[in-house]
């Protein structure tokens, strides 16, 4: 089996394995006083110690969540002011304030620097931009330090999903005025991310209750959870730039065997371990089944719109049509892929492009 779909979620890795097989047996609640409460405290204080740390951040800053859905969730309902969100936003930023202004891309999936800038000189403040920084179907990457100078000089605070951004690429995480994390896209469990805000920001409570994480967001932690994403930011970080190779090898085969593919995004500085490609003329659909039965892993686009057959919003806010982008197949790798890996995507892809080469003529013979 080979899993070519780490944009989807990562392998769990073995230090946060076992700091959540350790974590299953403690009993207390961390908001009880007695000593075992205190114990879960403890271990729950250290995972935002390890998140703080890797960040360069203070631990208050930091508020954990169910993931980044809830986290982004947190921000856009809770903000109160006009916001901005980029075309290409993942669905859990994209669709959340019905009353948000779209910043437009480019055909590389770029926001538009000058319309930012010309609608937060027309917007009243408050205003909250919301940028995702890395995209998590095409890989590209948005020019977060110039859009932070344009925030800065319109007194606008900027959002960024870091989701997909976190081991692989640096930010600026200390001048950002907030981001969302998401553990199981770096070596963390499933189910569990933060919200990191930077300074004063005011926000509309969500979830109220018991006063847990400052008040910010009620209910009981996720210890097991919290307690593996902190050690995943505590692991030592793969160094992505060594896949450079895989992707290049990668992109170059697939382009060589086909040459009407296309790579989206591939203009544009694009993160190491992703490949959005559309074999044109083939559907998405047709694509991942023939990988599935080659036994490898790999996605139509983002992982919570398979299934659907509609066209990326991504692709089509790229100006792709909805014909090419229903032929689109994301590939994603990490830590644990090999050049073998990648040679039998190669194949399989190459397979696949010969078997519907045939067709035409079969259907034409007959
Ligand atoms: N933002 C991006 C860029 C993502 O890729 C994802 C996960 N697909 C999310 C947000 C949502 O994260 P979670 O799974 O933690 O809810």
């Amino acid at each position: 089996m080979i899993y070519l779909d780490y944009n989807a979620t990562t392998p769990l890795l073995p230090y946060a394995r076992l700091a959540m097989v350790e974590a299953f047996d403690c009993l207390g609640n961390p908001s009880s006083v007695h000593s075992h409460g205190r114990a879960a405290r403890k271990s729950l204080e250290k995972a935002r110690s390890q998140t703080a740390e890797y960040f360069d951040l203070a631990p208050r800053n930091i508020t954990f969540t169910s993931g980044a859905t809830e986290a982004n969730n947190m921000i856009l309902k809770g903000f109160e002011g006009n916001v901005f969100v980029s075309a290409v936003e993942h669905d859990s930023a994209l669709n959340i304030r019905k009353d948000a202004a779209i910043i437009p891309v480019d055909r590389n999936g770029i926001v538009i620097l000058d319309v930012l800038a010309q609608l937060l000189k027309d917007s009243s403040t408050p205003a909250l931009v919301c940028i995702l920084a890395v995209n998590n179907e095409t890989g590209v990457i948005q020019p977060i330090d110039e859009i932070l100078k344009i925030c800065q000089s319109n007194n606008a605070h900027l959002h960024v999903d870091a989701v997909q951004a976190v081991g692989k690429i640096s930010l600026p995480w200390q001048n950002i005025s907030s981001f969302t994390i998401s553990a199981h896209k770096f070596g963390g469990p499933k189910g569990v991310g933060a919200l990191i805000i930077n300074g004063p920001l005011q926000l509309k409570i969500l979830i109220e209750g018991g006063g847990q994480e400052r008040g910010v967001r009620a209910g009981t932690e996720n210890i097991i959870g919290i307690v593996g994403m902190g050690a995943a930011l505590a692991t030592p970080q793969f160094d992505w730039q060594k896949l450079l190779p895989l992707q290049k090898k990668l992109e170059t085969s697939l382009l060589k065997a086909c040459p009407d593919a296309i790579i989206f995004g591939r203009e544009a500085t694009r993160i190491s371990n992703t490949t959005s490609i559309a074999m044109p003329g083939v559907s998405s659909e047709v694509q991942l089944i023939h990988f599935d039965l080659h036994n490898i892993s790999v996605s139509s686009g983002a992982a919570c719109s398979s299934g659907k057959v509609k066209a990326s919003h991504v692709l089509k806010a790229m100006g792709i049509s909805d014909e090419l982008s229903k032929c689109a197949l994301r590939i994603s790798y990490g830590w644990k892929t090999t050049e073998d890996n990648i040679d039998h995507c190669i194949a399989a892809w190459i397979n696949l492009l010969q078997t519907q080469a045939k067709k035409p003529k079969e259907i034409h013979d007959a």
